[in-house]
């Protein structure tokens, strides 16, 4: 495992932190005694007698794009979903689309067939829903374009992942606030708000959408922006995948590219409640320049007090990040047993957080909303849930800072004033019932909230977690650029 405790001390060279590495989770999570197995996704195979009435040899020919069938080269590894705890998927088929037209030849001949048919960028789905079983998956991961323009904006195609866009604009001095996923695809992530390691200074990923050209379930393509398709412009900023239409490409404003200093910060295990405390109170407060995860993970049967590590990122100075963990440290009451800081370029610092592996994994996961600072004694409680689990880890994902500078109602992304996302992780595949009765345990400390990015099929009472108060608006603007719900799944807000 890399992580900050073996980081190298200069800022060119770039240890990796790999995903386990980042969540801090051995081998022995798969071992875990976390048991069931939820039927997961929306699709079955019932589709078979509707995918029959397509005239699939007729979409292959005027594709510009591959349509890959079962049993063609290719389809297998094409229809596997990034989380390989889904299992396989048998779409009907793949269109892995060149562009806008397209997509509009997939929609005139495959929509009102009754197959489910969806968006595919990165794959990265938590439930796989841009691979549904008997359904049309619109790949666009082949339009993956990226133009830097003088004014500092970039034109993504909806196909490239976060390390295309991080490496190209890097490339020229810029950066974007965004996830850590090398291959998660930048549309999925955007689309759900886009959480990261630069959040706080510079707000989530949709925070910096300028315009995207859509598809719409009607198959007409509109500019989305502030005065063109405003109220889809606003559902686009967080209101997550698959709802009302296709994004072919998106503009983002960017920022000058930091430098940024990665810190970590290992407590006693006997402290992990105080440390937890302290650093919600301590980030809700800190100044935005500072983002910073706090990591909970279970213990092991023969020691089972859970354990903490806090990662994070400062932008600035790097010889000012001192005195703010000094202030961390006291907050705590007791000095952390590793302590590492490191500077990198903008670029090395993504590819830091982006850890060595690129392959698919297995995993299953849920999220809540940390609504409000954790007192010592709600951070007992969390880490008292912990101490009678196995083979899990919560991820504080912190919020604030520049995210809390929009309101919940100026876009889809309704969290705005919530201290932290809270990941609910396991890499044990068949560990989803674990996964929601630790959510629902939560819910008393943390709030009813969760991120549409980390969705999860099983969980109850999901239109209102994902989206609050703009759930309404939300369906409005879906129903009107969808409105034959073309792009339905189990979770679009149409079915809220
Ligand atoms: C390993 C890993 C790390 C992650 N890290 C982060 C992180 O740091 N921060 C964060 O915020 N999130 C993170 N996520 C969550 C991620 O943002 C979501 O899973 C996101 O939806 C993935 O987007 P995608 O394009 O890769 O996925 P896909 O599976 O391709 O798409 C996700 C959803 O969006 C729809 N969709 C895809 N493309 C389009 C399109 N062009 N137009 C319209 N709808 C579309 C799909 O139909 C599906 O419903 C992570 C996920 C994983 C698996």
């Amino acid at each position: 495992m890399t992580g900050p405790q073996q980081d190298a001390q200069n800022s060119t060279a770039t240890p990796r932190l790999s995903r386990r590495g980042f969540l801090g989770l051995t081998g022995a999570l798969a071992a875990a005694g976390t048991t069931g197995a939820f039927a997961f996704g929306s699709a079955g195979n019932a589709n078979a007698a509707t995918s029959a009435s397509i005239d699939w040899a007729g979409l292959r020919k005027v594709l510009d794009g591959p349509l890959l069938r079962p049993g063609d080269a290719g389809y297998t590894a094409a229809s596997r979903p990034f989380n390989a705890a889904l299992g396989t998927r048998t779409p009907a088929a793949i269109a892995q689309v060149t562009g806008r037209a397209d997509i509009q030849r997939c929609l005139k001949r495959v929509a009102g067939h009754g197959i489910p048919i969806a968006a595919r960028s990165g794959g990265h789905s938590y439930a796989g829903y841009s691979t549904p079983n008997g359904g049309l998956v619109i790949d666009v991961s082949r339009a993956k374009k990226i133009t830097i323009k003088d004014d500092g904006t970039v034109q993504v195609g909806a196909g490239a992942h976060l390390s295309d866009v991080y490496a190209a604009l890097a490339a020229r001095g810029r950066a974007l606030p965004g996830g850590s996923c090398p291959t998660v695809g930048v549309a999925g992530l955007t689309l759900g708000g886009g959480i990261g390691v630069l959040s706080r200074p510079y707000g989530l990923t949709c925070d910096h959408l300028k315009s995207a050209h859509v598809v719409t379930g009607e198959g007409e393509l509109v500019l989305a922006d502030a005065s063109h398709h405003s109220d889809l412009f606003w559902a686009l900023r967080g209101g997550g995948g698959g709802q009302g239409g296709v994004v072919t490409d998106l503009t983002f404003t960017t920022v000058a590219a930091p430098t940024v200093t990665v810190f970590s910060l290992t407590f006693p295990a006997t402290a992990t409640a105080a440390a937890l405390s302290a650093w919600s109170q301590w980030i809700h407060s800190a100044v935005p320049a500072i983002t910073a995860v706090c990591h909970v993970n279970t213990g092991t049967a023969a020691n089972p007090t859970p354990t903490n590590r806090i990662v994070g990122t400062f932008v600035g100075t790097p010889s000012k990040l001192p005195p703010h963990l000094a202030d961390l440290i006291a907050a705590v009451g007791v000095n952390p047993t590793a302590q590492r800081s490191t500077s990198y370029t903008y670029l090395n610092a993504m590819k830091y957080f982006a850890g060595s592996g690129t392959g698919r994994e297995k995993f299953r996961a849920a999220s809540r909303i940390l609504n409000g600072t954790l007192t010592r004694a709600h951070a007992q409680q969390v880490t008292d849930l912990m101490a009678e689990r196995r083979g899990l880890v919560l991820l504080f994902d912190a919020l604030g800072g520049e995210v809390a500078d929009l309101a919940p109602t100026d876009t889809a992304f309704v969290h705005r004033k919530a201290v932290a996302s809270v990941q609910i992780y396991t890499s044990n595949a068949s560990g989803d019932p674990a996964v929601l009765a630790l959510q629902n345990a939560l819910t008393p400390v943390t709030g009813s909230g969760s991120y549409v990015n980390y969705l999860n099929a099983n969980q109850k009472g999901w239109a209102d977690a994902y989206w609050g108060k703009n759930t309404t608006r939300l369906k409005k603007v879906v129903k009107k650029y969808d409105p034959k719900g073309v792009f339905n799944f189990a979770q679009n807000v149409r079915n809220a």
